[in-house]
This record gives structure tokens, C-alpha cells and sequence, in this order.
């Protein structure tokens, strides 16, 4: 496809965004150029790329592609989506201040409070359901607004275009973690947000094979200096996982398609489940913000969660008679996954806090994949039966 100014469809775009044939040999598919190093024809001026950390060809295709599929102007590849928060985090200043959702993924909040805190930029964290807190949150000090939706595991929803509106009146960049939803379904640019970050390693690669991240702004300055602290920190992807994250790109939007279709179906079957005492899922309509689902997303995604009705043991009993679904952290792959959160990814979290978020031991996270959805439900089903005996 010629890269032109021509507004394509999103399906189009997964498929072709970042890269045409090569002039040389015609390769549909880029090259993965593995060189650490670039002849210069004289010294001092390098052609398009000098050095593998300041630059690479396949990083660079990826990172074009990033750009379009969230409709901004650049993008950037990160070696993890930590690694992308981190040189985000890294444009602040000693004396800035965050105000990040109250639910924000476990290692984004351990990077705001063990590692950013000692370097003076405090973080407020806010339940963004609610925005009457957000401007009392925000001081003369913050210069981010950072959050996820749908957040990890409760699956609530912050409503992107409010939070901009206020931030734009206030001077202050919004962040938004897209990694639940990715841009097939949801992009936050389009609403307001100032940034947009993501785990590739999730929907994004959506394999499980590739341990990636990425930032996507159109905001120039921010441009600039994400440009000099990508090279400067140096926590940069490697060519091969540049090109497995554009390879899982093309399929991108076929495959949330699948995640939601099942997803859908499961949450309505588990939710009318005796043995169920309530389903977290943005397409119910039983969601608190359903309606708000409806208006910035184009589908509720691939991530459920299930409180079960019983306790901590019966969740082990479920998650141990699951047969397709496998017992692992992490999400987004094309395998359905399981999880327990309080004794896996929010383990770190105290339990005081975890209370607070509703994350119960009879909760399970559920990453619905691409199998066959009557599969994923004999396994559920079963698992349930399991559960209470
Ligand atoms: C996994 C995840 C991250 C961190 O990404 P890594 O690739 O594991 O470093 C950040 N945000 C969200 C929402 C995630 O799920």
C-alpha cells in the first residue's frame, strides 16, 4: 500500500501502516535489518541511521506503524511497556507531580512509588470514575494525568474526552494506558489524550512471545524530548521483536474481533451462572459504565473478571480444573489465560488496598483468546462445577 494522506480504515491500516515494498527486491514483509552499526559514506554524515540504539530500519517501520494505528504523529518502541512508562516519566522534573488512576497496573504503580518518588515527583492516585476528584487532585505542580481503561482487574472505565477537557483547561498532558483495549478498539488521541502507552506484549504482539511497549503522541515538544530519552536511556526493542510486534499488527483487528465476540458470550453466560456472584465486563449491559463503553470504545474487549461465589479456596479449586484456559499472568495473547490477582499480578498489593479496589479472593481474571468460544465455556462451565466440592 503507498503510504498517502488518505484516511484508511483501521483494518487496512493494521495490515499495511509503517511499510511498502521495498525498491530493491519488492519484500512485502520488512526486512529485519539486525546491523548495530551503519557505514557512513563521510565522517559525521550518516545516511538515514548510524547506530542500532539511536535508530534501526525495522524499529523504525514499527514505530510508523504504532503512530498511524493510534492517529498520531510519532511513534515510539520500547524494549517493555515498563520501559516506555519509564522514559514517559522521565521528561518530569524533581517537584513535578502525577495524578494517576487508583488502579493503575501493579508495575507502573511501583515505578511512580519506589522508583520515581526517591527522585522527587510524588503521585496522587484517584478513582477517575468519579471526576469531581480529578481537579482537586491536580496542583500548579502536575503535569501528567496517567490512567488506564478499562484498569486491571476491575475493568472500570475513566472517560477519556472529560479527563482531557479539564487537563486542556489546566495545562496538564493526559496519559492514557490503552493496553486493555488497544487501538482497534479504543484510541485515546482521537478523544484528547496527550499520550497513549502501551505493553505491546499484550493485544498489541498478541502472541505471547515478545516482551515489548510503546509511546504515541503528536505533541511536538514531547516529540522532541521522548526522541533524545529514547537514545539517552537506551531501553530499546530489538530488531526481531520490532518485526514479531509488526507481524502480530496485521492481525490486530481480526483478532479483537475474535476476543470480543467470545468475550461477549462468555460474560453473559457466566454472569446468569449460579455459581457466579457477579461479572466484571464493559459490555454488559449491568456495568456501571456501560453507556460510556458504548460511546468511546468500539468493543468491549477480550478481558473478563469473575467474582465466584465462594472463597479463596474454591477460586484455587476453579482455576486448577481449568483445562484449556492456562493458570499464567499476563494477557492479550491469542491463548485464553487465568489468573487469580490477589494471589498473582496484585499480590504486592496490601490487602487493606486491595479491599478497597474490590479485589476479593474470589476473584478471577480471565484473558478470553481466540479458541473455539463453546471450548471456553465447557472449560468454564466445568471449572465452576469444580469449584464448590
Ligand atoms: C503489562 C502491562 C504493563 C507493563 O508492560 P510490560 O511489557 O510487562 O513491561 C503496563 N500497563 C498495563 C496495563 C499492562 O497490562
Amino acid at each position: 500500500m503507498k503510504q498517502d494522506s488518505r484516511a484508511y480504515a483501521f483494518e487496512t491500516l493494521a495490515v499495511h501502516a509503517g511499510y511498502e515494498p521495498d525498491a530493491s527486491h519488492g519484500a512485502v514483509m520488512p526486512p529485519v535489518v539486525m546491523a548495530s552499526t551503519f557505514a557512513q559514506p563521510e565522517p559525521g554524515k550518516p545516511l538515514r541511521f548510524d547506530y542500532g540504539r539511536s535508530g534501526n530500519p525495522t524499529r523504525a517501520h514499527l514505530e510508523a506503524a504504532l503512530a498511524a494505528l493510534e492517529g498520531g504523529t510519532r511513534g515510539f518502541a520500547f524494549s517493555s511497556g515498563c520501559a516506555a512508562a519509564t522514559t514517559l516519566l522521565h521528561t518530569l522534573e524533581p517537584g513535578d507531580h502525577v495524578v494517576s488512576g487508583d488502579d493503575v497496573y501493579g508495575g507502573t504503580f511501583r515505578l511512580f512509588e519506589k522508583v520515581m518518588k526517591p527522585f522527587g515527583i510524588a503521585t496522587s492516585f484517584v478513582d477517575l470514575t468519579d471526576l469531581s476528584r480529578l481537579e482537586t487532585a491536580i496542583t500548579p505542580k502536575t503535569r501528567f494525568v496517567w490512567f488506564e481503561t478499562p484498569t486491571n482487574p476491575t475493568l472500570k472505565l475513566a472517560d477519556i474526552a472529560a479527563v482531557s477537557r479539564i487537563c486542556a483547561k489546566l495545562g496538564v498532558r493526559v496519559v492514557v494506558d490503552n493496553t486493555f483495549a488497544s487501538p482497534a478498539l479504543q484510541r485515546p488521541l482521537l478523544h484528547g489524550a496527550t499520550v497513549v502507552l502501551h505493553s505491546t506484549t499484550k493485544y498489541i504482539n498478541g502472541h505471547s512471545d515478545v516482551v515489548g511497549g510503546a509511546l504515541v503522541t503528536s505533541d511536538t515538544d514531547l516529540c522532541e524530548r521522548l526522541s533524545f530519552l529514547q537514545n539517552a536511556l537506551g531501553a530499546v526493542p530489538s530488531p526481531m521483536d520490532c518485526y514479531l510486534v509488526m507481524r502480530g499488527i496485521k492481525t490486530l483487528s481480526v483478532r479483537m474481533k475474535a476476543h470480543v465476540a467470545s468475550a461477549s458470550e462468555l460474560a453473559q453466560r457466566l454472569a446468569a451462572h449460579p455459581r457466579v456472584a457477579r461479572v466484571h465486563y464493559p459490555g454488559l449491559s449491568s456495568h456501571p459504565q456501560h453507556e460510556l463503553a458504548l460511546r468511546q470504545m468500539s468493543g468491549p474487549g477480550g478481558m473478563i473478571s469473575v467474582e465466584l461465589a465462594s472463597d479463596l479456596e474454591g477460586s484455587r479449586r476453579f482455576l486448577q480444573a481449568l483445562r484449556v484456559f492456562a493458570l499464567a499472568e499476563s494477557l492479550g495473547g491469542v491463548e485464553s489465560l487465568a489468573e487469580h490477582p490477589a494471589l498473582m499480578t496484585h499480590a504486592s498489593i496490601p490487602a487493606i488496598n486491595r479491599k478497597a479496589l474490590g479485589i476479593s479472593d474470589a476473584l478471577v481474571r480471565l484473558s478470553v483468546g481466540i479458541e473455539h468460544v463453546a471450548d471456553l465455556w465447557q472449560d468454564l462451565d466445568s471449572a465452576l462445577q469444580a469449584c464448590s466440592s
